[in-house]
């Protein structure tokens, strides 16, 4: 049986000590909780995850879903993962008492997803899919919608997706071409083809409500003319018998990664008898569906950084298996080699690895904690909390999918050409964790949306208040002798973010924009590599005071790794950002077209 592939001692620290969730639940929205029920949630995660998702991790990859007399088949033990976590009560456990959930913080649910993904990240895309869509059908639907899919997805009756891509309209969804034409009694006849939709059909539920995202007829072309339509593949005739609702599969994807989780086309209306349900406001339907990708980008940074602590948790026991050359200070096997884990080169990717796995999931967590803040936070607070949210959701979506790959495909190193084979978990961990920096929008339309929309928003509103929240920690480091070094060090490196900042906006200012977003992927490089700085000197300054009143040897160590892991980062990850400066401040702009086409 595969062991864990995370420390439930670190998820603790970041709840508990990082973050002090515990505060939430003080007064208001979440004062039903306490300590005790979110450690039991965690508790039953990791239950779930030991009887239903580790040890189906390799054979949900090996056995992909199969399209069986039409409809798409997937493992038996993705029906038992499914039915678990909705009989947990978690499916619904981040909603309102009102619609049977339990309202508990999202940054606690988040804690409960790590461990679940970890155990297997392609299962996990279920439910978080279908969380993401009851909530949007919740915020913006009507009570019928509300009570018709949201409750009967949140008991885990229903399963649900997101309907967006098309052939032609990929990273544009403005390009779509679904439409939808208003029917008499106030529903939509629905007709186009959608790909790649993630759980887009499987056996485990009798139904499935995917949310389409169409143009009703008449509506103009681009964003303002899309709306956001409730379609299941199955509709109600009355409460008890559900007809056909004309979504056809036409073919499920053959993907390199999660690959127990089908990716399917679907074809809506083929014989002009799909129906589907206006959710909220016509011409409204993108604004909407950015509710369910945010929340689905801040997932994929959550992803990134559960599968680079299962691959970093694999490395590290390897690292202390695996006797190989040769290292005087260390004790030696009898053939006088020494386990890997004593090679520097080895420690550095190892450290690495925990460096990104840690950092990111810190940051991801602060994000959802800002969630959870606006839920408790006074009228005044409420514009810092979602200005907050709408900087960092693309920074830690990003960092996790890209790091994530590299943290990864570190821990794939350790194990050299043993890492290289199916004996061991990492190469199926490699091409899990490479989607995400293409679904949800690509590096390069999250690095636009960042530099072209979030720091330049509300004269620089949100990267002012970011900045009021790093330096805050930099005054707690400033505090210790230990840890001045390091404040002023993130002092010195928001300045020159600063200085870099302004440069681009300056060509932003002079109307040149293909040349100011030209580099937009770099800029988010080197923002996400200070944030991550922000998050371990955060970090640090937690760890540096509770190792002092430290009792057991264990929480000594975990406090002085957390202390190491935090130097390794400034010493060898935020050293990068010079070349970055360097590069973004270079007026020699070479990747913007020019007439003659050089790619030859
Ligand atoms: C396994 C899998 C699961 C998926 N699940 C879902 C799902 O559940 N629901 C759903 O709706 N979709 C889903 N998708 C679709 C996914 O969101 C898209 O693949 C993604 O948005 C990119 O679109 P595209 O593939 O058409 O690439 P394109 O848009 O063609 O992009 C190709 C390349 O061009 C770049 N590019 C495109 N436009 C620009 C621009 N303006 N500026 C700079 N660079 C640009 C991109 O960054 C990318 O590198 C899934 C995809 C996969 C592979």
């Amino acid at each position: 049986m595969a062991s864990k592939g995370y420390s439930v001692r670190n998820l603790q620290f970041v709840l508990y000590e990082l973050l002090d969730v515990i505060s939430l639940t003080e007064e208001g929205y979440f004062s039903n909780h306490s300590r005790e029920n979110f450690d039991i949630m965690l508790d039953v995660a990791e239950d779930i995850a030991e009887k239903y998702l580790r040890p189906f991790l390799k054979e949900g990859d090996r056995n992909p879903p199969q399209v069986v007399s039409g409809r798409v088949k997937v493992h038996p033990s993705l029906h038992k993962y499914y039915n678990a976590f909705s009989s947990a009560g978690l499916l619904a456990s981040t909603f309102d008492e009102k619609l049977g959930g339990s309202q508990v913080p999202k940054t606690v649910y988040s804690a409960t997803d790590f461990i679940v993904g970890n155990a297997h990240n392609g299962y996990e895309m279920f439910t978080s899919l279908s969380v993401g869509a009851a909530r949007l059908i919740v915020s913006f639907g009507s009570d019928e919608l509300i009570s018709t899919y949201a409750t009967r997805i949140l008991s885990g009756k229903w399963t649900a997706t997101m309907c967006l891509t098309e052939p032609q309209a990929g990273s544009a969804l403005s390009a779509i071409t679904t439409s939808a034409t208003h029917q008499p009694g106030g529903s939509y006849k629905v007709k186009g083809q959608k790909v790649f939709i993630s759980a887009g059909d499987h056996d485990i539920t009798e139904n499935i409500v995917h949310l389409v995202l169409a143009r009703i007829k008449g509506y103009p072309e681009g964003t303002k003319g899309i709306s956001l339509f409730a379609v299941p593949v199955k509709r109600l005739k009355n409460e008890n018998e559900l007809l056909h609702n004309d979504v056809t599969s036409v073919s499920v994807y053959h993907k390199m990664g999660q690959r127990s989780t089908p990716a399917m086309q679907l074809e809506f209306g083929g014989q002009d008898d799909c129906v589907g349900y206006l959710v909220g406001e016509p011409g409204k339907g993108l604004t909407y569906m950015f509710q369910m990708m945010n929340t689905a980008r801040l997932g994929i940074g959550l992803a990134g950084s559960y599968i680079a602590s299962s691959a970093y948790y694999t490395s590290l026991n390897y690292a202390t298996e695996r006797y190989q050359g040769r290292n005087k200070r260390s004790p030696q096997d009898a053939m006088g080699q020494t386990q890997i884990i004593n090679h520097p080169d080895v420690r550095r990717m190892l450290l690495l690895q925990k460096a990104i796995t840690e950092g990111c999931l810190a940051l991801v967590m602060q994000c959802y904690y800002y969630e959870d803040l606006l839920k408790v936070c006074t009228a005044s607070e409420r514009v810092k909390y979602s200005d907050l949210l709408e900087l960092l959701t693309p920074v830690a979506k990003t960092y996790g999918a890209e790091m994530g790959m590299v943290s990864v495909s570190n821990g794939l190193q350790v194990l050299g050409g043993y890492g290289y084979t199916e004996d061991f978990a990492l190469e199926q961990l490699l091409r899990d964790v490479r989607i995400m920096s293409i679904y949800e929008g690509t590096t390069g339309i999250q690095s636009q949306a960042l530099l072209g929309r979030q720091i330049p928003a509300n004269n620089n509103r949100s990267f002012d208040l970011w900045i009021e929240e790093v330096s805050k920690v930099i005054k707690r480091a400033s505090e210790s002798e230990e840890l001045s070094p390091y404040g002023t060090w993130l002092t010195a490196e928001i300045s020159e973010l600063q200085r870099t900042t302004q440069h681009l906006l300056d060509i932003h200012t002079k109307g040149l924009d293909e040349i100011f977003l030209s580099d937009a992927n770099l800029f988010m490089e080197l923002f996400g590599i200070v944030c991550v700085a922000w998050q371990w000197l955060n970090q640090g300054v937690v760890a540096n005071r509770s190792i002092k009143e430290a009792i057991s040897p264990a929480d000594r160590i975990f406090y002085l790794s957390k202390l190491e892991t935090m130097r390794f980062f400034f010493h060898y990850e935020l050293r990068k950002t010079k070349g970055l400066h360097e590069r973004l401040r270079d007026n020699t702009v070479l990747t913007v077209r020019t007439d003659e086409e050089i790619l030859v």
